[in-house]
């Protein structure tokens, strides 16, 4: 197939990290087998390539996004106001257990939206009920048909989902209930997996990676059952660790015999390392920060589900200072309701000032090398993805100069972070092959999918009206296990313009 094998992207401003990330320099990118063959000026070229005209363009390495969950993009929009434990109760039944009609849809809107917003690669932490084959290739079809990389993780955990409540038991039974009391055994589920990654190989847009769901919904057999797996299969492992103050308190409740630390649990258990990526992080204290840098450890920030979830602001200058490397999520389509990269990299550069006054980082270049580079490095890809250079899959965005956002044009980082809305994204190239080309999804129909997206709605609309019908009563008692926590002082504040 010519368009997927020989590409030239011709006369393009090439956005470069090491170069002048303000004004990149015109060149052409040579694209040979899903890899990055040369990039230099008036490559020559044969009649075999496909050539994209890029005069005009910004030429940027594909966005990748860290974190993210597949399951709930069709609740985008449903909620808001809701913090974390109570929007749970209302989005977990809504990712499980669906048709499988509906489960290859709500794939293929976050993957379009995600391509439509020069996302190219998601990293998809899924929720996987039920956890079996044939939704698995379900999943993995429609990640193959659109034609963008998935990192795929389905996530694992063998203690019930109401292990992520602070104050778990003082919730009625029925509320109990709600959020679930039974998980599936250890060993049933890293067996899954484990035949997964043997089913489908990791190859072209495929990668895989290990996802216990959270400590504390795992075993400490669990997690060296898992850390013992991605030794094995050589694989990234990533898990959510202290979302809320809820979660900050479990690790010091729960885990005593652990030093207190979700952080030292895993450490315990053999998951503390280079391999190991916390998702979140908002109430994580400065020694396990700079535990986590001297593990080479990393950490993914999520400040957009971190906000509208109420879960707090993640301290950015400490784990700077700490010196923890990083990357950079959109999470879940129903906690920030958007998959964009550009309104993750905004966030972490502008969120720096509720802790730090002073004129100073982070700088937008450094988010643009997080969304890239410091993401590609949490999947296990780091010096193959996240680069224009030679040897680099070649994953990149097209970038319309002549939209708005450019006009005038001054700095390329700094104008695609403080300014582009998603909407400059003209052409997007994945694994060497246009899978979006001057803003027409070449993949898929997709007219056709809007329309079948709004007929399975109809039916997804009546079980989530059930469900919110059903939650009316639990609310008072999330509200009281919710107020204890915020009564608690654990000795740091993540919501600081507040005064009493
Ligand atoms: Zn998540």
């Amino acid at each position: 197939m010519a368009d997927s094998k020989r590409l030239l992207v011709r006369g393009g401003q090439v956005y470069d990290h090491d170069g002048d990330v303000h004004r990149p320099g015109v060149a052409d990118i040579l694209i040979e087998g899903g890899t990055i063959a040369a990039v230099g000026a008036h490559l020559a070229v044969d009649g075999e390539h496909d050539v994209i005209d890029a005069f005009g363009r910004l030429v940027v390495p594909g966005l990748i996004n860290a974190h993210y969950h597949s399951h709930d993009t069709l609740c985008r929009g449903l909620f808001e106001e809701l913090p974390l434990e109570f929007w749970l109760l209302y989005t977990m039944p809504m990712g499980a257990n669906r048709s499988k009609e509906e489960v290859r849809a709500r794939t293929l809107v976050g993957a379009l939206e995600s391509l439509r917003c020069g996302i190219t690669t998601v990293q998809d932490m899924l929720g996987l009920i039920p956890l079996n084959e044939d939704y698995t290739d379900v999943v993995l079809k429609a990640y193959r048909d659109i034609g963008i990389r998935v990192v795929f993780s389905p996530m694992v955990a063998d203690l019930p989902p109401l292990a992520m409540v602070r104050g778990q038991d003082s919730l009625p039974a029925e509320v109990q209930e709600m959020f679930g009391t039974k998980a599936l055994p250890m060993r049933e589920q890293l067996d899954y997996l484990e035949h997964q990654f043997k089913r489908h190989p990791a190859a072209g847009t495929l990668h895989w990676a290990l996802a216990p769901f959270a400590p504390q919904r795992c075993t400490p057999q669990m997690l060296e059952g898992c850390a013992a797996l991605a030794h094995k299969h050589d694989l990234p492992v990533y898990t959510h660790v202290y979302e809320t103050k809820g979660q900050a308190l479990i690790g010091r409740e729960r885990y005593a015999d652990h030093g207190g630390s979700l952080i030292g649990y895993l450490a315990d258990t053999g998951l503390l390392g280079p391999r190991l990526n916390i998702v979140h992080s908002v109430w994580i204290s400065r020694p396990e920060m700079e535990r986590m840098a001297a593990a080479d450890a990393g950490i993914v920030l999520n400040h957009l589900s971190n906000l509208k979830l109420k879960s707090g602001i993640a301290p950015v200058c400490d784990l700077r200072d700490a010196g923890v490397r990083l990357g950079l999520g959109c999470d879940n389509c129903s906690g920030t309701d958007v998959q964009s990269a550009f309104q993750a990299m905004k966030m972490f550069c502008l969120l720096a000032a509720v802790s730090e006054p002073e004129p100073g980082p982070p700088l937008a270049h450094e988010a643009i090398r997080h969304a890239t580079l410091g993401n590609a490095r949490t999947a296990g890809l780091a010096g193959r993805l996240g680069a224009l250079k030679p040897g680099y899959i070649a994953d990149m965005i097209l970038i319309d100069l002549d939209d708005v956002a450019y006009v005038p044009y001054n700095s390329a980082a700094r104008q695609l972070v403080y300014t582009e809305a998603g909407r400059g994204v003209e052409s997007v190239i994945v694994d060497g092959r246009p899978v979006m080309r001057e803003r027409k999804i070449t993949t898929i129909d997709e007219d056709a999918f809007r329309r079948e997206v709004a007929g399975l709605m109809r039916h997804f609309i009546a079980d989530y009206d059930a469900v919110v019908a059903s939650r009316k009563h639990a609310l008072p008692h999330m509200l009281a296990a919710h107020r204890k926590v915020w009564q608690t002082d654990i000795g740091m504040n993540r919501f600081v313009n507040r005064t009493r």
